[in-house]
Formats: structure tokens, C-alpha cells, sequence
């Protein structure tokens, strides 16, 4: 398998991935990582373990710092999933793989206070990580602006349908700019998650 210079990340990006301590591309990261950085739509199976946070969340990062600031209340790349949980581990990876890098990001869920969310979405956000309960309630508050996404991952999307969180991810998706990469992550592929790609 390809080491980690071979897939087209910045050097910053690798010694944070060192850091971490990994030595190897996992088969997702070395498959999807060249895919996402040249501005491909993906759809993959990956189970939890697999390493596939890190197999979307380090070309984000590299993509996202090339597209410059956000302006107010807007997100260049919107990661979505299904739990408070999933948002946490993903808002984790995006603080370890992009130390040092100044992209921002946050994660907004439901559950704690929103004022505090409104507050941080108007300076704009490079990489939001939300669920999408409270990321409609934000959006119909006016707090952020889908208008520059420019990329847009769907984790765990298998979890999101049975979840049923489908009206929302249509209003969501409604909300989103045509031109745009899109990432889809789902541990399985069935009729229903096909039909929703
Ligand atoms: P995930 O599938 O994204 O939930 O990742 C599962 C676990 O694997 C996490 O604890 C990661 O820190 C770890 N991990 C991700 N990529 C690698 C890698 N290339 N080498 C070793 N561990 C990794």
C-alpha cells in the first residue's frame, strides 16, 4: 500500500497523520484520499475501524485551505452524520490532522444550548460537522448559509435513513449548491441507500 506522501497530501498534513502515530495508508485512506484531492464525487462502503474518518477528513482539510476564507455564516465543506457521537469522533480528527493548519471547524449538534452555535457560525466555517435535526434549525434561523459549500459528506448514510432522517437531509440537500464534490460513507450499500445517492 502507498505510504502517506504518495497520495497527494501536504507535508503539514503527513506529519500530523505521523504524529498520530499511523505508518500506512488503511485501503479506504489510500483509495479515497487521491479520489476526494482530485475534486472526484465518491461513494463508499467502510465500516466503522476502517480508518475512514481520516480517509475524508485529511483531503477536506487539504481542499478546503486552497479555497480560502468563508465569508460570514458560510460553510465550504458540510460533514454530516448521524449522532452527537459520530460528530465528536469526526470534530477530533479535523483537530488532530489539521494542527497547525488554521482551518476552522466546528461541530453543531442538538441536545446543548444553540445560542453559543449561532454565535460561532456568523464568523463563517471552513468544515462543519453537524447533525441534521439542529443543522435545519440553524439553517431556518437564518444562523448559516449553505450558498459556497463546496463539498458536501454524507457519513454513515445507511444509519441516516434508519434514523429517518431523509426529510431532513432533502431539505438539506435542497438548500445546497449544485456545483459542489460530493462524499458518500455508508457501511452498507442497500436499494434504499442507492436509491438515496
Ligand atoms: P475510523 O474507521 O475512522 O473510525 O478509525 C478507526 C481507528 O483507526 C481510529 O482510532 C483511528 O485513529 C485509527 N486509524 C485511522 N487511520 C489509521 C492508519 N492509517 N493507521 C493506524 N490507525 C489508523
Amino acid at each position: 500500500m502507498n505510504a502517506f506522501t504518495e497520495l497527494g497530501l501536504n507535508a503539514k498534513l503527513v506529519r500530523n497523520v505521523s504524529a498520530k502515530g499511523y505508518d500506512r495508508p488503511s485501503t479506504i485512506q489510500a483509495k479515497a484520499i487521491p479520489l476526494v484531492l482530485s475534486g472526484c464525487d465518491l461513494m463508499a462502503a467502510a465500516q466503522t475501524g476502517t480508518g475512514k474518518t481520516a480517509a475524508f477528513t485529511l483531503p477536506a482539510l487539504q481542499v478546503v485551505k486552497s479555497l480560502g476564507r468563508p465569508g460570514p455564516k458560510d460553510v465550504t465543506c458540510l460533514i454530516l452524520t448521524p449522532t452527537r457521537e459520530l460528530s465528536a469522533q469526526i470534530a477530533d480528527g479535523l483537530r488532530a490532522y489539521g494542527a497547525g493548519t488554521k482551518v476552522y471547524s466546528q461541530m453543531v449538534c442538538g441536545g446543548v444550548n444553540i445560542r453559543p452555535q449561532i454565535r460561532n457560525l456568523a464568523r463563517g466555517t471552513d468544515i462543519l460537522v453537524a447533525t441534521p435535526g439542529r443543522l435545519l434549525d440553524l439553517l431556518g434561523q437564518g444562523a448559516v448559509r449553505f450558498d459556497h459549500v463546496k463539498m458536501w459528506v454524507l457519513d454513515e448514510a445507511d444509519r441516516m435513513l434508519d434514523m429517518g432522517f431523509i426529510p431532513a437531509m432533502r431539505s438539506i440537500h435542497a438548500a445546497l449548491p449544485k456545483q459542489r464534490q460530493t462524499l458518500m460513507f455508508s457501511a452498507t450499500f442497500s436499494r434504499e441507500v442507492e436509491k438515496l445517492a
